[in-house]
C-alpha cells in the first residue's frame, strides 16, 4: 500500500485517489527566462519518478505541470535583452523541452501556459471580489485579504502572527496587511500587459496554479507538489484563493522537494552558485547525473559535488556491467528470486518513493545477477529482466548497454549548443542584426553543422 508524506499533515498517509485507479497531479514548473540548473532538475525529476511509480501500480495519472510564462522577472530579463517577451519565452521553453528529454523525463500529460489562461484567472480575481475576499489597493493593484481566511497559514505550519512579523519588514503602501499579495498588477510603460476590468496589467503568480490545475484536474484534485522553497508562501496562498472562491478544499496530498545544496548552501540562482543542466551535462552522462539525483529521498537536501557524481558514475557503471553480454531479448521474467526484488523495490517505493533504498534492491538484484552468472545460469535472463524493469521505473537502465559504455558524454550537449545558437540567430534574425545572424552561421559552419531555413523554422544537420 503506498504512503506519501503529506506536507500539509506532516505525517506519511496511506494515499487514497479521489477516483479509484487514477491519479491527479499538479506539478510548479518552470519560470521561463534562463536555463534551468540542478536544483531544477532535481525537482523535475523527483515528480518525474513518482508519476512513473503510481504508472507502474496501474493508475492512470493525468499529470499536469504548468510554465509561467508572465512574471516580474521574465519582463526584466526581456527588457535588458532588448527582444519581445515571447521570443525569450519560447527560446527558455524550448531549452527546458531539450533539458527535460536530456535528463529521460517524461512529458508530462499538459504543459499549460500562464498566458493562456489570462481571462480565466481574472474571473476567478472578480470572485474573490464578489465574495469580499480580494480589495483594489490605493495603487490600483488588486490584493487578496488574508485576514479574511481562517485557515491562512495552515501549510507552512504557523499562525498569522508569527507569518506577519516575517513579513512586515516588506509592506507595500497599497495593502491592508502584509501578508496580503497581489492577482492584479496593473502594468508601466513597456510592460505587456491585457485588458481587465481593473485597467490594462497581468496577473500576479500565486493565482495562475489555482486556475490552471482546477480547470485541468477538477477542484480538489489528489496530488499537487513543487520545490520546497514555494511552500510558502506560493502554495498557502494558491490554497488560500481556491478555498476561497470555490468553498471546498484544494487539494489532498502536497509534496515538497528538497534543495540540491553545494557547500551545505541552497543552489539557486540568487546565490549565484548553481551549476545549468547543460552544464553538468558536458562533463557526465544524462543518466549518472539522474542516478545522482535519485541517490537521496525526495525530501532530504542532496550535496552537489565532484564526489557524489564519481559516486553515482561508478554505481551506475556496476548496474550496466552486471547486464552485459546477456540477451535480453529472450527468455522469461517470471522467477521467484527476481519476484522477491520485485516485492522489496516495491515496498521501497511505497514507503514515500523511497528511491536510496529502491536503487540499494538494485544493487542487491545485480549481485544475485552476477552470482547467478556463474551458480544459477538458469536465473540468468529472468534477474537481468527483472533488473531493467525495475530501473526503468526511476528511468534508469534505459540506454542498450555497450552504447552507454561507448557513449561520450559530450555527444548530447553538442545539440542543445547547437539550437541555442540557433535560437540566438533566430533573435538576431529578428532584430534584423543580419550581421550577428551570420556571424552564428559561421561559428556553426566552422563547427561542422549546416543550418537550413524554411517556413517552418530553422533546421539543422551535421555535414
Ligand atoms: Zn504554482
Amino acid at each position: 500500500m503506498l504512503s506519501i508524506y503529506n506536507s500539509k499533515s506532516k505525517q506519511k498517509e496511506i494515499f487514497k485517489p479521489l477516483r479509484a485507479n487514477e491519479v491527479t497531479l499538479y506539478v510548479c514548473g518552470m519560470t521561463v527566462y534562463d536555463y534551468c540548473h540542478i536544483g531544477h532538475a532535481r525537482m523535475m525529476v523527483a515528480f518525474d519518478v513518482i508519476n512513473r511509480y503510481l504508472r507502474y501500480c496501474g493508475y492512470k495519472v493525468k499529470y499536469v505541470r504548468n510554465i509561467t510564462d508572465i512574471d516580474d522577472k521574465i519582463i526584466r530579463r526581456a527588457l535588458e535583452n532588448k527582444e519581445p517577451m515571447e521570443v525569450l519565452t519560447t527560446r527558455f521553453i524550448n531549452a527546458l523541452i531539450k533539458d527535460m528529454r536530456a535528463l529521460g523525463t517524461l512529458p508530462p500529460d499538459l504543459e499549460p501556459k500562464a498566458t493562456d489562461y489570462v481571462p480565466q484567472m481574472i474571473s476567478l480575481i472578480e470572485t474573490l471580489l464578489h465574495k469580499g475576499f480580494a480589495y483594489v489597493g490605493s495603487t490600483g493593484d488588486v490584493y487578496f485579504d488574508v485576514m479574511q481566511f481562517k485557515n491562512y497559514g495552515k501549510l507552512a505550519h504557523k499562525d498569522l502572527e508569527a507569518l506577519e512579523a516575517g513579513a512586515r519588514i516588506a509592506i507595500e503602501e497599497a495593502k491592508k496587511t502584509p501578508l496580503d499579495f497581489v492577482l492584479w498588477k496593473l502594468s508601466k510603460e513597456n510592460e505587456p500587459y491585457w485588458p481587465s476590468p481593473w485597467g490594462n496589467g497581468r496577473p500576479g503568480w500565486h493565482t495562475e496554479c489555482v486556475v490552471m490545475s482546477s480547470l485541468e484536474l477538477g477542484q480538489p484534485f489528489d496530488i499537487h507538489g513543487g520545490g520546497n522553497d514555494l511552500k510558502f508562501p506560493h502554495h498557502e496562498n494558491e490554497i488560500a484563493q481556491a478555498e476561497c472562491a470555490y468553498g471546498k478544499p484544494f487539494v489532498n496530498y502536497w509534496m515538497h522537494v528538497g534543495f540540491v545544496e553545494i557547500n551545505k548552501e541552497k543552489m539557486s540562482k540568487s546565490l549565484n552558485n548553481f551549476f545549468t543542466i547543460r552544464e553538468v551535462l558536458r562533463e557526465w552522462k544524462n543518466e549518472v547525473v539522474r542516478y545522482f539525483l535519485l541517490s537521496g529521498h525526495y525530501r532530504s537536501p542532496v550535496d552537489y559535488s565532484l564526489e557524489a557524481l564519481e559516486g553515482a558514475q561508478n554505481a551506475l557503471d556496476r548496474l550496466y556491467g552486471a547486464l552485459r553480454g546477456i540477451d535480453l531479448t529472450t527468455g522469461t521474467i517470471e522467477n521467484e528470486v527476481a519476484k522477491a526484488h520485485e516485492v522489496r523495490f516495491m515496498v521501497a517505493m511505497d514507503d514515500d518513493f523511497n528511491t536510496p533504498i529502491a536503487l540499494s534492491v538494485l544493487f542487491d538484484l545485480a549481485r544475485e545477477l552476477n552470482r547467478s552468472k556463474v551458480e544459477e545460469p538458469s536465473n540468468v535472463t529472468a534477474l537481468a529482466q527483472m533488473l531493467k524493469k525495475l530501473a526503468a521505473v526511476l528511468g534508469l537502465l534505459v540506454s542498450p548497454v555497450e552504447s552507454y559504455f561507448q557513449k561520450d558524454a559530450h555527444s548530447v550537449i553538442d545539440a542543445n549548443e547547437i539550437e541555442a545558437l540557433i535560437a540566438l540567430r533566430q533573435s538576431a534574425r529578428l532584430e534584423k542584426n543580419w550581421a550577428k545572424a551570420d556571424e552564428i552561421r559561421q561559428q556553426l559552419a566552422q563547427k561542422g553543422v549546416v543550418i537550413e531555413d524554411s517556413g517552418d523554422g530553422t533546421t539543422w544537420r551535421y555535414q
